[in-house]
């Protein structure tokens, strides 16, 4: 693994947010390391495909990278805001009913987080 590589990986393993390639590239930055986005997008795109980081893809906005140990996703329909949160394991559920081995699924449940419920009020 290239040390940009690795700098990536760290960076959004150590992150609790959900980071966009802009937001990576921002923070790389801060810490005076020298990478151009286009770099950080070839990282991602190999960090993804080798399956070492998760991809959170959401309609209207950038696309976002996530540590890959395994979670699902809530997404807040007002303001956007994505919590992690672990749901039961669904694989042997859906594997039945498919009657075939899945690799894995992604699941993102949509909601209105706890601030926008106290805002509406
Ligand atoms: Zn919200
Ligand atoms: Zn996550």
């Amino acid at each position: 693994m290239t040390d940009n590589a690795k700098i990536i990986l760290e960076t959004i393993n150590n992150s609790n947010d959900h980071l966009t390639a802009e937001e990576i590239f921002f923070k790389l930055k801060e810490q005076s390391y020298k990478i151009v986005l286009p770099t950080v997008y070839n990282n991602l795109n190999t960090l993804y495909r080798e399956g070492l980081i998760r991809k959170v893809s959401i309609e209207g906005q950038p696309d976002r990278y996530d540590k890959s140990i395994k979670h699902d996703h809530l997404i807040c329909q007002k303001c956007g805001k994505i919590s992690d949160f672990n749901f039961d394991d669904l694989t042997n559920l859906i594997n039945e009913q498919l009657n075939d081995s899945i690799i894995s699924y992604d699941l993102k449940v949509n909601y209105i987080c706890d601030e926008c419920k106290k805002n509406s009020n």
